[in-house]
């Protein structure tokens, strides 16, 4: 991973402005000037977001976009796209990390522009193409956006030779799902994961909750897969705003390092996940469910 922190570190030129992605959440986008210049992360994958993360996987027969954040941030990442080289046109494929406004807002925009294929998981397609945020918070609505291929936990896009799987990762939203795929860079072969969500966001009912009636199932089931999952090389986070402390307080300082996670540290992270979680269920019992 030492590789891995060295290639961000020479690519980025990048200040992270934010406060917890908690309270981004709730808080209008941070102002678009502070955000991030664009830059490779690994093999063909790179950071074209701002406030909140978005990446561009490209391939020979037109690109992937992962993200397309909030509405503001939509020229953003155009015109970080073209300062990359790119064409935004030859964008094929929209997928998610999952269905909240700081993540999503944006597809609508993106597929006016570039007819992109929007690609969803269950319950994420339905707030899609719905504009409602159905997860345990309710975060903020956003514009709708048709779906134009609804999948399952374990389906793969492919596009130009690249193969992302998608791995369902419900409970943060109800279709938030964990992309993965494998990147050459340097004569190496790295495994990528793209982070889903978790865990519900702090103050959401876990019990009786119209939105998401399984959601603490749901997280039950995600924690239990990121523990069997085999840790990816490089873990691509949906909010770089946050430093990697705030998943990993053991990872070293240094705001670039979005993708600074190991092995041990992607573990701690979803035992951090996990003790959080656990925490909510108490605080629900203690006030009798709700
Ligand atoms: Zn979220």
């Amino acid at each position: 991973m030492r590789l891995i922190c060295a290639v961000v570190l020479v690519g980025a030129a990048i200040a992270f402005v934010s406060p917890s992605s908690q309270a981004a959440q709730q808080e209008p986008v941070q102002a678009v000037s502070e955000a991030a210049e664009p830059f490779r992360v690994i093999g063909n994958i790179y950071f074209v977001g701002g406030p909140y993360g978005s990446y561009l996987i490209t391939t020979p027969e037109g690109h992937i976009l992962h993200d397309t954040g909030s509405a503001e941030m939509h020229p953003l990442i155009v015109s970080n796209v073209e300062k990359l080289g790119f064409n935004v046109g030859d964008i094929r494929i929209m997928i998610s990390s999952h269905a909240h406004w700081d993540h999503v807002e944006g597809h609508a925009a993106m597929k006016r522009v570039t007819g992109a294929q929007v690609v969803a998981l269950g319950g994420d397609a339905v707030a899609l193409e719905s504009g409602q945020d159905n997860s345990a918070i309710g975060a903020r609505n956003f514009e709708p956006v048709p779906v134009d291929r609804v999948i399952e936990d374990g389906d793969t896009v492919t596009l130009g030779g690249v193969t992302l799987r998608a791995l369902w990762t419900g409970g943060h939203t109800q279709g938030a799902t964990m992309w993965t795929t494998t990147v050459q860079d340097g004569g190496n072969s790295y495994s990528i994961a793209f982070r889903g969500g978790e865990i519900p966001n702090a103050g959401a009912p876990l019990v009786n909750n119209p939105r998401h009636a399984t959601v603490v199932a749901d997280t039950q089931r995600t924690l239990h897969r990121l523990k069997e999952l085999d840790p990816p090389d490089v873990f691509l986070h949906n909010h770089p705003q946050d430093p990697p402390q705030v998943l990993d307080p053991a990872l070293p300082v240094d705001p670039r390092c979005a993708t600074c996670f190991d092995a041990e540290g992607f573990r701690r992270m979803v035992a951090g996940l996990e003790t959080r979680f656990e925490a909510m269920l108490q605080e629900t019992e203690g006030q009798g469910g709700r």
